[in-house]
């Protein structure tokens, strides 16, 4: 009797990573790597393993965000083949090309070359057992996002925009991108940043310095979760320079960030 045998399901690429989640905007600036980071250590502040791949390319600022920026990756031989071992820092797995070349150098790369350096992230590195993994993609649509949904089956992504008209527009190319046929990529939700700013001396007062609600409109417009609001709050900006996400502080930020890693963990 000939048996037949079991066929066994089994990504090849990234096999132990459950989930991997790409934040996206349309227009750069709008704090999609700020809320990354911060998105990245709430879900392992909350016990979820994470990762996360910078593949801003052109402008990597993950680096810094997690003050890594003189970090090198080490190799590892795995069944002879070099594999990269991330970064590890606040409970979050790194890496980012900004470990391995100056981003001025990557400026002027071409297309291919990035989406190459991009690949080679993610197929070499040894990312191992995750439940996350976060890929902080480059603004608008380019050669790099179809990249990466050919490389890696991506569960879903998430748009980052502020309430502004010129953000939002960008948002909506995004999100028709990855609705679109050649992606189609489910959208997981948005989250509107930058929403209000608050002065300390008039704690009542809400400035919706860039419009308000613009992003929870589309959300309801296009049919997309609101996975969030996150107000203009100089420690968010601080946290950022200094390399120590707000999400890891005892602060109304950081439980901000735990809403969020918890809407999107569900
Ligand atoms: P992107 O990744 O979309 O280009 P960044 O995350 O680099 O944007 O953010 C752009 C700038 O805005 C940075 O200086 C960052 O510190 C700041 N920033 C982002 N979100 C906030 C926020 N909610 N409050 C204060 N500053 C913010």
């Amino acid at each position: 009797v000939k048996i037949k045998p079991r066929t066994i399901v089994k990504r090849e690429v990234l096999p132990g990573v459950k989930n991997v989640i790409a934040i996206a905007s349309g227009k750069g600036g709008v704090g999609k790597s700020t809320l990354t980071s911060n998105l990245a250590v709430a879900l392992a502040k909350a016990g979820h393993s994470v990762g996360l791949l910078d593949a801003d390319i052109y402008g990597p600022s993950i680096p810094k965000m997690f003050e890594t920026e003189d970090a090198r990756p080490m190799l590892d031989k795995v069944d002879g083949k070099d594999r990269i071992l991330p970064i590890e820092k606040y409970g979050v797995k790194l890496l980012s090309i900004g470990y391995f070349v100056n981003p001025e150098d990557a400026l002027v790369w071409r297309g291919a070359m990035a989406t190459n350096a991009l690949k080679q992230l993610i197929t070499d590195g040894l990312w191992g057992d995750l439940d996350y993994l976060l890929i902080d993609l480059p603004p608008g649509t380019s050669d790099i996002h179809l990249t990466l949904v050919q490389t890696v089956p991506v569960t879903g992504v998430i748009i980052i925009t502020t309430p502004q008209d010129v953000a939002l527009a960008d948002a909506v190319k995004g999100i028709s991108m990855f609705r679109g046929k050649s992606i189609n990529v489910p959208v997981l939700g948005l989250v509107e940043n930058m929403a209000w700013f608050t002065p300390a001396e008039l704690p009542e007062n809400k400035y919706y310095i860039f419009g308000r609600d613009g992003g929870k409109q589309l959300a309801e417009k296009l049919n997309i979760d609101l996975l969030g609001q996150i107000p203009i709050v100089q420690s968010i900006r601080e946290g950022g320079d200094k390399g120590l996400p707000v999400a890891l502080t005892e602060s109304i930020m950081a439980q901000a960030f735990d809403t969020l890693a918890h809407s999107v963990a569900q």
